[in-house]
């Protein structure tokens, strides 16, 4: 073990094992991180030492290289979880499941649409987590953060600049989110758990949950940006316009009509459940998910002249 590492630090960790796909290679450095204070001091031990740092949370949105991430990845682990009335402080490693059931069985109303969502509070935020006409701006108050210098600060609502799938954390990686206030309505325990069952129900049924993944590859598509002879040719498109949560078309749509449901290479695959839902099937190896994203990517160019966004974040590629 090298003598500068602090206590609790480990090295040449696996990756494969926090992450919802089971893909990845060894972190160099690798600490859980179970307080404000250590986050804050394995951020400033990565910076003296001059190693880059990953911030991990619950693993569900995340693409590990087969060669891992050459530097320190920094597990949330903080989980202090408070109700005060309508009004729920939590801190960033606090599991989203946990907060939604909760949320839940205390009447509070907001956040029931993230039934199913897996990963951390903090995650949940940065990416603007959201499902089924919800999303996690539509109840954040505030949230703090550690900056760039080790300052902790804390952005309103507003200043948070979530958008689809969005948010100021996304544009500036080295944002650590610590924790974050939420505001409820008055709901019904019994009609929320109802909703909540259906919701986990209806993912079951529709999502490959059998098999390791990151939920969606791909962002879902502005109509905007679909061109007019596509809704002729595949009048299925406009059927499926959603409007969640503006105008779009779900990428899926796109991916079954180039006929890539259940397209393999290596251990990866287009589920044939959800066709944006990228499965690993058979020990599949990062270089697999990543040349099938690569394949639809272009074949979605091909053949409607669409552009994709991934959902996914690449590490250590
Ligand atoms: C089966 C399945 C279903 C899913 N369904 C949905 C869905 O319906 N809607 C949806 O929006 N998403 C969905 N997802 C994707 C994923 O669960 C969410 O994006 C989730 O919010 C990611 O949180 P995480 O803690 O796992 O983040 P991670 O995957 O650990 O990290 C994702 C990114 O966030 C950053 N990050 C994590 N924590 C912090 C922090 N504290 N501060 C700063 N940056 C941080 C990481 O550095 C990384 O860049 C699904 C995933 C799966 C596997």
């Amino acid at each position: 073990m090298d003598a500068s590492i602090p206590s609790g630090m480990k090295q040449n960790v696996k990756l494969a094992r926090y992450t919802t796909y089971k893909i990845g290679g060894p972190a160099r450095y690798f600490v859980a991180a179970k307080s404000e204070q250590e986050i804050a001091e394995a951020v400033l031990w990565a910076g003296k030492e001059g190693v880059p740092y990953f911030i991990l949370g619950g693993g569900s949105n995340i693409l590990v290289s087969d060669k891992g991430f050459d530097g320190l990845v920094i597990k949330i682990k903080n989980l202090k979880f408070e109700i005060k009335n309508f009004i729920v402080e939590a801190e960033a490693g606090v599991d989203l499941p946990f907060l939604v059931a909760e949320t839940i069985s205390h009447g509070l109303k907001g956040i029931e649409w993230a039934s199913g969502i897996p990963g951390t509070f903090g995650g949940a935020i940065r990416g603007n987590a959201g499902a089924f006409g919800g999303e996690i701006k539509d109840i954040l108050v505030s949230c703090r953060f550690l900056d760039e210098k080790g300052n902790v600060r804390t952005f309103s609502n507003k200043e948070c600049g979530f958008s689809y799938r969005n948010s100021i954390f996304k544009q500036h990686p080295d944002y650590v989110i610590l924790s974050a206030t939420l505001a409820f309505e008055e709901g019904d325990k019994e009609t929320l758990k109802k909703f909540s069952k259906d919701t986990m129900s209806y993912r079951a049924a529709r999502h490959p949950l059998e098999y390791g993944s990151c939920g969606s590859i791909f962002k879902a598509i502005d109509v905007n940006d679909i061109r007019i002879s596509n809704f002729e040719h595949y009048p299925r498109f406009r059927t499926s316009i959603k409007a969640d949560p503006f105008p779009v078309v779900p990428a899926a749509c796109f991916i079954d009509e180039a006929g890539l449901k259940g397209y393999r290479i290596g251990g990866a695959m287009v589920s044939g459940k959800h066709p944006n839902f990228f499965v690993n099937y058979k020990r599949a190896r990062a270089e697999d998910v990543l040349m099938l994203i690569n394949v639809a990517r272009h074949r979605l160019i091909d053949t409607f002249g669409v552009m994709t966004e991934e959902e996914v974040q690449y590490v250590g590629f």
